[in-house]
């Protein structure tokens, strides 16, 4: 007998129709000697409803007032599943996240799962009951009961922190698509149905914007080791089985405050290639990646920043013995860039012939801005220059002077109390691939999947001295004022520029920075 763990998105949930579906399929897996908790979001468009009922009343609603209004939505579709359940002679109950015990952050609108008390869901489960559970919301322990909500689509989070609390057998997350494919279906039919995908392609996916899982959800599941499916409503097919590696023991308590930082990677044996001044026109990067793929040369950190005008640079990293061959690429398409018409000024090939790069990884490091800001503040305490920055939402990476690569080492070590020795960048490739055994890496393909994320602004900090602590300045005023994540690209330490939810623009003040 499994314990299961079944979420249900507001698509599944849209109708009293979909509802009655849905109770019948939960009953089905009861009847197939499996004990299942149900996690339902608000039904259909409900959410958005409610957003746009608090917009005609106030430009900026308090987020407390928010999280009261929003965590509603939920609270009807477990009460209707609940009924259509009993109705079918099922016995069950629903539960709000307060009732569960879901203790979040004190925090509104983006709280994390601090603690999942189990023993009254066990009670009822031991009673035959299947518990239907209120996504996306759960309660402050310490300001009096508050109620919070995880961010926007944050029952999947909900769904999989129940499954580690429980320490469930399966935890599916049934949608209105078929499973993860390699983009969003609904803008490009032909994408393709996964069989699987590792924890780490799907975090890179989610944070991206694919939002068929809550990145956090993904993250859960990584560190608690929680078999995961991502399924149709309307089928039986099989789905999408997110790969976890066999984590290491944790504990349930701070089960969404895990350490930021993984692991501090390093990687000495990188060159630079930036080409300044190429037209900002499609094709160029097309031209210059392509011609370097025929070269054989493989490109690791790629940052193109923007320029006033309408002129870009492109600087990019290869492995030292590579650098020959780049070099004689980008010096080869420049002329060709030089007799653009838009460009008034010469396009220019710079090279440095050595360099290090230093990343820091880890899961923990989505929605927490401050973390960027705190690399760039300890690198900067210990007077290390960052030459160019590159972001995921798992993973910071800097290139600096190779003599700095130690003390940059023992620094980030430090403040990020990784205690495991700092592994060679290589090497992690070669970890992660053995680990991720359920998915040979040889059938791998190199892409496995494209995300598109609408829902970004950007802002541009232009003539920015390049010198050590001017990033953990900027970002770190960035952090306090932003909750939600920042990628950022630092070319050449002429133009910091940062991709943030447009929502946050009016928080950023307009004073110049300090120089
Ligand atoms: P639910 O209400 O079930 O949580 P969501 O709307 O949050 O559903 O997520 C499912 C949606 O995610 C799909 O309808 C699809 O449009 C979108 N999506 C984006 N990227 C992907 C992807 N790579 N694979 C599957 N669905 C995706
Ligand atoms: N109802 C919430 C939302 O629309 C949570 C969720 O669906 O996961 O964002
Ligand atoms: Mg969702």
């Amino acid at each position: 007998m499994a314990l299961i763990v079944q979420k249900y998105g507001g698509t599944s949930v849209g109708s009293v129709e979909r509802i009655q579906s849905v109770a019948k399929r939960v009953r089905e897996t009861v009847q197939g000697g499996n004990t299942v908790v149900v996690v339902v979001s608000a039904m259909g468009k409900t959410t958005d409803g409610l957003v746009g009922l608090a917009k005609q009343i106030s430009p900026n609603p308090s987020r407390r007032e928010m999280d009261m209004l929003l965590s509603t939505g939920e609270q009807v579709s477990i009460a209707l599943m609940s009924m259509a359940l009993q109705e079918m002679g099922q016995p069950a109950i629903s539960l709000t996240g307060a009732q569960v015990g879901i203790v979040t952050e004190a925090e509104y609108s983006l709280a994390r799962i601090l603690e999942i008390k189990t023993e009254r869901m066990q009670r009822h489960l031991e009673q035959g009951k299947v518990i239907v559970v209120a996504g996306f919301q759960g309660i402050s322990s310490i300001d009096e009961l508050e109620i919070t909500t995880l961010g926007r689509g944050g029952s999947d989070t909900s769904a999989v922190a129940l499954a580690a609390a429980l320490k469930a057998n399966l935890c599916e997350i049934y949608t209105d698509v078929p499973g993860i494919l390699t983009t969003d279906p609904r803008l490009v039919p032909q994408a393709k149905l996964m069989d699987e995908i590792t924890c780490d392609e799907m975090l890179e996916l989610a944070s991206l914007g694919a939002k068929v899982l809550h990145p956090r959800s993904v993250e859960i599941a990584k560190n608690y080791g929680i078999p995961l499916v991502v399924r149709s409503s309307w089928t039986d097919d099989p789905g999408t089985k997110v790969v976890s590696p066999i984590p290491k023991p944790r504990p349930l308590v701070g089960l969404e405050i895990t350490k930021a930082v993984d692991a501090v990677e390093f990687d000495t044996d990188q060159a630079k290639v930036a080409l300044l001044r190429v037209p900002d026109r499609p094709g160029i990067a097309a031209r210059l990646f392509g011609e370097i793929a025929r070269q054989n040369v493989n490109v690791d950190l790629i940052i193109q920043s923007i320029h006033e005008g309408n002129s870009n640079d492109i600087a990019f990293t290869v492995v030292k013995n590579a650098l020959l061959k780049a070099e004689a690429v980008a010096e080869a398409i420049a002329p060709a860039l030089r007799s653009h018409p838009a460009n008034d000024r010469e396009a220019e090939v710079i090279v440095e012939k050595q360099m290090a790069k230093i990343s820091i990884a880890g899961a923990g490091m989505i929605g927490r801005p401050g973390i960027a800001a705190q690399m760039f503040k300890a690198l900067s305490a210990a007077n290390v220059n960052i030459e160019m920055i590159s972001t995921s939402e798992v993973k910071v990476s800097c290139t600096i002077a190779p003599d700095d690569c130690d003390r940059a080492i023992q620094a980030l070590c430090e403040v990020f109390e990784v205690e495991d020795s700092p592994v060679c960048a290589n090497n992690i490739a070669i970890g992660f691939a053995a680990a991720q055994g359920a998915i040979a890496s040889s059938n791998a393909p190199p892409v496995r999947g494209v995300a598109l994320d609408i829902n970004q602004a950007q802002i541009a900090i232009r003539h920015v001295p390049d010198r050590p602590g001017l990033a953990a300045q900027i970002f770190g005023v960035l952090a306090q004022k932003i909750s939600a994540s920042i990628q950022l690209f630092n070319p050449n330490a002429v133009v910091l520029s940062t991709i943030i939810p447009p929502a946050i623009l009016p928080l950023l003040s307009h004073k110049p920075m300090q120089k």
